[in-house]
């Protein structure tokens, strides 16, 4: 069986941190591969300005350009309407359904995305779909897993914590860094540095 896992997020910019978990998720899990997914519309943050979806894919393909196990999917940016994990999950098993290779997939979040979950559309359908792999992150302390499967009960023996890198940085951060005029070089790969400058992304108004 093929393991797959999927890495969802904003993206705004793409940075170290996403790019850490998903090499720790990957190494402890064994996983074959690593879908980065950008978001189209995160319902999440419908209050909040979120850079063009194309910024954001590109960015995302650059970070990950020239690793062998991680490869980037448009499925939330081409999907009309806000963006829910459950039904990228739903199309990516129904493609997968129909490949020769069985594949189990896992959800590489954040803790700080794991401690959130409640307010996810239809979490109890994520957790039968997928495994959920919840990553350490510097100022969100751990989920409890008994309290996670008490919450939800599909997520039963389906949610499990790793203890990652912890990698102190956030795309909120960055944004403001590059709006200020500080460096930014020692957060996201060099490739996503350059595009950020060269199109002037995150420039105060
Ligand atoms: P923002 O600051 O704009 O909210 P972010 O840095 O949290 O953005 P997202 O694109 O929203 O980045 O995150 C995508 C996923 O990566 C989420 O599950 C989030 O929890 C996780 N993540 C982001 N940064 C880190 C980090 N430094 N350590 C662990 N997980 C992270």
């Amino acid at each position: 069986m093929r393991k797959i896992g999927i890495l969802g997020g904003t993206f705004d910019p793409i940075h170290n941190g996403h790019l850490a978990i998903a090499e720790s998720a990957a190494e402890r899990l064994g996983l074959d591969r690593v879908i980065f997914i950008p978001a189209g519309r995160p319902w999440l943050k419908a209050e909040q300005a979120v850079s063009d979806p194309a910024h954001r894919l590109e960015m995302t393909r650059r970070a990950v350009a020239g690793h062998p196990r991680f490869e980037v999917s448009d499925i939330e940016i081409e999907r009309p309407g806000a963006t829910y994990t459950v039904d990228t999950l739903r199309e990516l098993r129904a493609r997968f359904a129909d490949s020769p290779q069985p594949a189990e997939l896992y959800l590489i979040l954040g803790m700080d995305s794991a401690r959130d979950l409640g307010r996810w559309r239809s979490p109890e359908r994520i957790f039968e779909m997928c495994v959920v792999v919840a990553l350490s992150r510097p100022g969100s302390d751990d989920a409890s897993p008994e309290d996670v499967e008490r919450r939800f009960p599909a997520a039963r023996g389906r949610f499990q914590i790793i203890q990652g890198p912890q990698i102190d940085v956030s795309a909120t951060q960055i944004r403001q860094s590059a709006a200020d005029g500080q460096p930014i070089g020692s957060q996201v790969p060099p490739s996503v540095g350059e595009y950020i400058r060269e199109r002037g992304l995150y420039r105060a108004s």
